[in-house]
């Protein structure tokens, strides 16, 4: 196992059907405890986590303390099969039976670094098992019973009868050679699909579906041999209420024995463990997923440790950082210093806000730069990944994934510079093209062809369009380039947002826009600038909504702030998406939307533009009720 699979195994680890507790191998204290361990534990999460391990378990430490001891210092697993164990379960004194390994865990440098100890509870089974042994004296008795007392037949027979019928497991036992269901009990009808018809048959005229299968030859092996077969996890297909149904078995064949030893049958004692197997091959389907899809990917991964104070990194994530060596790795040292100046204070920010509980919850996306270490190539990387607290909201565990998306931003930056190219291309000749329409529409106003006036009109609107879209290209490549212009002149911002909205009208709408009563509220900005941010919330709002519905604009001091708002009742938008709107080109997939046009870099120079003024954006909204956006503007 390596613990450095990221999100998804932390994941796999928590909803695994085995009991899995990682320990610390230098201080043997609990860093994770997946729920499964808790119920065969039987104890609370606050009672292990970060606790030295014979702490909560002093019960069983007497007796397996050295195993544990011997583990961290050898490298070697241990593996107990199935014993039992006094543990105190929510309080009380229980006997259990389990299965369980303490398995090292090394890092890239062959260190062993953690203990993984999995647990699985048998006490089941192993009940189970016991009861046959019972129910076989109890047969053994019988039997005794039976030649000895010189009873009659029926009376024992029903006795066992009985005790079969009343098992915790599934039954069933045949006499002779040829197999013939003599006493079956109903879990094991039940398990066979069949009722008790069978009595009296043979195996093979009973069970017809089961000749084939390895089932009947190891009975008769039994037979013939007297000696008992355990089998685990076979498959066996049976019939069920006439249907072929597959499942998974464990089971013992018995030879039963008459008092001078010789077998007359075969008793079986099974229980169904298709869940299990299930469970398990789930486990490891999703580890060999995990496993492909971080190969496939290329995905490199870290996990940070902030009990142990250590960070690991595979192989792929130190290329990502340009570095080639195999050993340890800090995050001032290595990470910090691996990130290209421009982005180390953003980047370090961030992960500071995602320490914080109350902040992030965790949850960590950037994309930023890295300088090679060694080999000074300049590299992009996206990352994601989770921070885990414990119940005071510190931080326990970092752990997350790094991806090469150099090549990506490459094409994103060629797309960009051909957009700029083009659009500045296309400015001079829409300059002039709206010039002549204008001249046009002068001239049409005196003539009376309103057809030609109308298409005039429309053919103005049309460039006004293309006008705004090609200055938003503009203004991108502008951005990147770092040329963004704020020139600062004091007015009323409500005056311009109902400029706006009247604008908007005189273009010809299709909703209704209200402008809520507000205080005048008089500051110093770019006047134009924050014109195009009112105006492409606006446009949105009308785009991602139905015709006829309402959009409010308000607009209000907040906490020493003017904060304007567009309130639309639309199609919403997804708290995913929420978090990525103001990204250049980032456009919502929606089905229904899918025909409205647009680039996806009006809320991206919006918020560019609000930042540059100290401000801030954000949006409310729920899908399929609507959106609220924000903006405010310092004072
Ligand atoms: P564009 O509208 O040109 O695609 P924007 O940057 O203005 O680009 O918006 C980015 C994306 O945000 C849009 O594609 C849309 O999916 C989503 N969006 C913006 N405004 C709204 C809104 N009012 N309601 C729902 N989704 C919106």
């Amino acid at each position: 196992m390596q613990l450095t699979d990221g999100e998804n195994l932390y994941a796999i680890v928590r909803s695994a059907p085995i009991g899995i507790c990682i320990l610390d191998a230098a201080t043997l204290k609990a860093e994770i405890v997946n729920d499964k361990f808790l119920e065969i534990a039987g104890k609370s999460r606050e009672a292990i986590l970060g606790k030295w391990y014979w702490e909560p378990f002093a019960e069983a430490r007497a007796y397996y303390e050295k195993a544990l001891t011997a583990v961290v210092k050898s490298g070697e697993p241990y593996y107990a099969d199935e014993v039992e164990l006094m543990l105190v379960r929510h309080g009380r004194e229980e006997w259990i039976f389990v299965t369980f390994v303490y398995a090292p865990v090394k890092n890239d440098a062959g260190e062993i670094v953690k203990v993984a100890v999995w647990v699985l509870e048998n006490t089941q089974q192993v009940k189970s098992r016991q009861a046959i042994s019972i129910l076989n004296e109890q047969l053994g008795n019988a039997n005794r019973e039976l030649s000895t007392a010189n009873e009659g037949l029926a009376g024992s027979d029903a006795r066992f009868r009985a005790l079969v019928q009343d098992a915790p497991v599934a039954i069933f036992v045949l006499r002779g050679r040829e197999m013939i269901f003599e006493t079956v009990n109903d879990l094991m009808y039940r398990m066979l699909g069949k009722d008790n018809e069978i009595i009296g048959k043979t195996y093979a005229e009973a069970v017809p579906e089961l000749v084939g299968q390895p089932f009947f030859e190891l009975l008769d092996k039994v037979y013939l041999t007297g000696e008992t077969f355990y089998g685990s996890e076979v498959k066996g297909t049976l019939t069920i209420e006439g249907k072929a149904k597959d499942g998974y078995f464990n089971f013992i064949y018995k030879p039963v024995k008459d008092e001078t030893g010789q077998v007359y049958g075969v008793m079986c004692v099974a229980i169904d463990v298709l869940e299990q197997v299930e469970a398990r091959k789930q486990l490891e389907q999703a580890y060999t997923q995990v496993r492909l899809s971080k190969e496939a990917a290329q995905l490199g991964t870290f996990d940070m440790d902030m009990l142990a104070g250590t960070m690991e990194w595979d192989r792929r994530c130190r290329e990502l950082f340009g570095i080639s060596h195999e050993g340890e790795v800090t995050y001032e040292g290595d990470f910090v210093q691996g990130l290209h100046p421009d982005d180390r204070e953003r980047i370090t920010r961030i992960i500071d806000d995602v320490f914080d509980r109350g902040k992030m919850n965790g949850v960590y996306d950037v994309e930023y730069r890295t300088v090679g270490m060694e080999d000074q190539r300049v590299r992009w990387v996206r990352a994601k990944g989770q921070v885990y607290f414990d119940e005071q909201n510190r931080p326990l565990r970092f752990i997350g994934s790094v991806l090469d998306i150099t090549e990506q931003k490459q094409d994103e930056q060629r797309k960009n510079d051909f957009i700029g190219m083009v659009s500045h291309e296309l400015k001079t000749p829409l300059t002039s093209l709206n010039a002549m329409v204008q001249l046009a529409q002068q001239k049409l106003k005196k003539s009376n062809d309103t057809f030609l006036a109308n298409v005039m009109e429309n053919a103005g609107r049309q460039l006004r369009k293309m006008t705004t879209m090609i200055n938003g290209f503009l203004n991108v490549s502008r951005l990147e380039a770092g040329k963004i212009h704020i020139d600062p002149q004091p007015f009323t911002l409500d005056d311009l947002i109902r400029e706006v909205i009247d604008e908007l009208i005189l273009g010809g709408t299709t909703h209704q826009i209200v402008m809520e009563d507000g205080p005048k509220i008089k500051i110093s900005a770019d006047r134009d600038k924050i014109a195009s941010v009112i105006s492409n919330l606006l446009n949105n709002a009308v785009k991602y909504s139905l015709r006829d519905t309402c959009i409010t604009v308000a607009c209000r001091i907040v906490s020493g702030a003017a904060e304007v708002s567009v309130r639309d009742e639309g199609i919403g938008i997804r708290q995913e998406d929420a978090a990525r709107l103001f990204e250049r080109y980032y456009r919502v997939q929606d089905k229904a939307f899918r025909h409205v046009s647009g680039f996806g870099i009006g809320l991206y120079l919006s918020a560019e533009i609000v930042e540059h003024h100290g401000g801030r954006i954000w949006v409310e909204s729920q899908p399929g009720k609507g959106s609220i956006f924000y903006f405010s503007l310092p004072l």
